[in-house]
């Protein structure tokens, strides 16, 4: 916080500007005891190591396959750390204990369940329950769903490359499945919840644009109710949030956008070569990390048409959006604008913006330990490959529990 002096109409005004800084690791984690807090040093030290995580991985998915029972090791470790609980009610301690610190909570239904007729319908089911558990819930900011978890994979990527005649039965499965994806959407219309459509591969995303874009239409007529994500590491990402902003201003509607990075970067170079079709990621890290900012940039100047769900653990987009919204006047906690950092992840981020009166939420996963097991490898690779970001949790997590013992002596 900085105090200066100031000489007015012969009055001395004291002002306060109180600077975003996401090193404050006091309020980073004033959501943490001390034992949490060691817990979460514990893990970050322990997932930094690459072969560790291959290794516990691998033995991960080999324990699914023979259904070996794995929550004894996970459930204190990597599940304390990332997910929110088994089920919508188990999250609830979660949700007010964030909501302490004005952290709203966003509910992701995270298994990755079978895709047999019968996980579609239960993913179907659980999905519209966490759409009606958001209603007229202040404390939840958005409800939200994976496409690629109410079809098949290959049906999905098959209806949206377009490369082949669907089947007829296959045109009977892919309209069944457009009919749970704009059930999702109603439901929230019915509910005013904003929901969003998470981005997924590259072969799926053509077929959940064309939805999204057809149900933002629809439901978006009053206030952003449904949110296509972006993901910004395409570079054929900007010119689509051009298109949606047109269309939005002519058809008069207000659109939702979330921005991320994107999470499938070597998969999608690794199949574009395989299948002999241009990379669809920009060339490098700077190019996608200007990519980004400017889409945040372009909502921001546009931002009388659209809401905006800025997905991110990197320091300087967030600190790039407060500033843009402070040149723009917008206040701290304009409400088409929220800022996103997944649980147990960035809380330097998080709970530095809450603090300083940003809308701010947490995307909360659930699911039973079995069925959030590759979300949980996931996230641990994550921290492995992204070395700079599991350095900066490390670093912070050992100056908070530094800065507490010095406090307590
Ligand atoms: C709240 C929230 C919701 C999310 N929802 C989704 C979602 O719906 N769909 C989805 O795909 N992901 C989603 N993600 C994950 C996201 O896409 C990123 O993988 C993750 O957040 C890391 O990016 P970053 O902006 O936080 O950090 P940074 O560390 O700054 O960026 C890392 C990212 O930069 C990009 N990158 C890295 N190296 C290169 C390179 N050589 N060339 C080009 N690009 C590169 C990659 O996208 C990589 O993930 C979500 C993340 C959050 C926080």
């Amino acid at each position: 916080m900085n105090f200066w002096f100031s000489l007015n109409s012969n009055k001395i005004l004291i002002i306060i500007n109180t600077m975003l800084d996401f090193k404050n690791t006091e309020i980073a984690f004033s959501a943490k005891s001390q034992g949490e807090l060691r817990n979460a040093y514990l893990l970050f030290n322990t997932i930094k190591h690459p072969g560790l995580v291959k290794f516990a991985s691998a033995a991960s998915t080999l324990a699914l396959n023979i259904h070996f029972p794995v929550a004894w090791a996970i459930k204190p470790t990597l599940y304390k750390q990332f997910v929110g609980g088994e089920t919508l009610d188990d999250c609830t301690k979660t949700i007010d204990h964030l909501m302490k610190f004005n952290v709203r909570s966003t509910l992701d239904f995270s298994a990755e369940g079978e895709q047999t007729p019968e996980g579609i319908k239960a993913t179907f089911d659980e999905t519209m329950r966490s759409i009606d558990f958001a209603k007229g819930n202040d404390k939840l900011a958005y409800a939200v769903f994976k496409p690629s978890t109410v079809i098949t994979d290959e049906l999905l990527a098959k209806a949206s490359e377009k490369r082949e005649e669907l089947t007829i039965e296959e045109v009977k499965e892919f309209r069944e499945y457009k009919e749970r994806f704009m059930a999702f959407c109603q439901r929230a219309y019915d509910n005013d919840v904003r929901l969003i459509v998470d981005a997924e591969d590259y072969c799926f995303q053509d077929a959940i644009d064309e939805l999204t874009d057809e149900a933002m239409r629809k439901f978006n007529k009053k206030r952003a109710i449904v949110f296509a994500t972006l993901q910004m590491y395409r570079h054929d990402r900007m010119p689509y949030l051009k298109r949606i902003l047109s269309d939005a201003t002519e058809k008069g509607y207000i659109a939702g956008v979330k921005f991320v990075r994107g999470a499938y970067m070597e998969a999608e170079r690794a199949r574009a070569a395989a299948m002999g079709y241009p990379d669809p990621i920009c060339k490098n890290k700077q190019v996608t990390d200007d990519n980004y900012n400017a889409a945040v940039q372009f909502t921001i100047e546009n931002i009388e048409h659209l809401e905006m769900f800025m997905g991110t653990h990197n320091e300087e987009s967030n600190y790039k959006l407060a500033k843009l919204m402070d040149e723009k006047g917008l206040s701290h906690d304009d409400k088409r604008i929220f800022f996103a950092q997944l649980l147990g992840m960035s809380d330097n981020i998080s709970f530095n913006l809450a603090h300083d009166g940003y809308n701010v939420t947490k995307y909360v996963p659930y699911a039973k330990v079995r069925e959030v097991l590759p979300y949980l490898i996931r996230r641990a690779e994550e921290n492995t490959s992204v070395a700079g970001q599991t350095l900066r949790e490390l670093t912070m997590l050992k100056a908070e529990l530094d800065r507490r013992n010095k406090a307590n002596k």
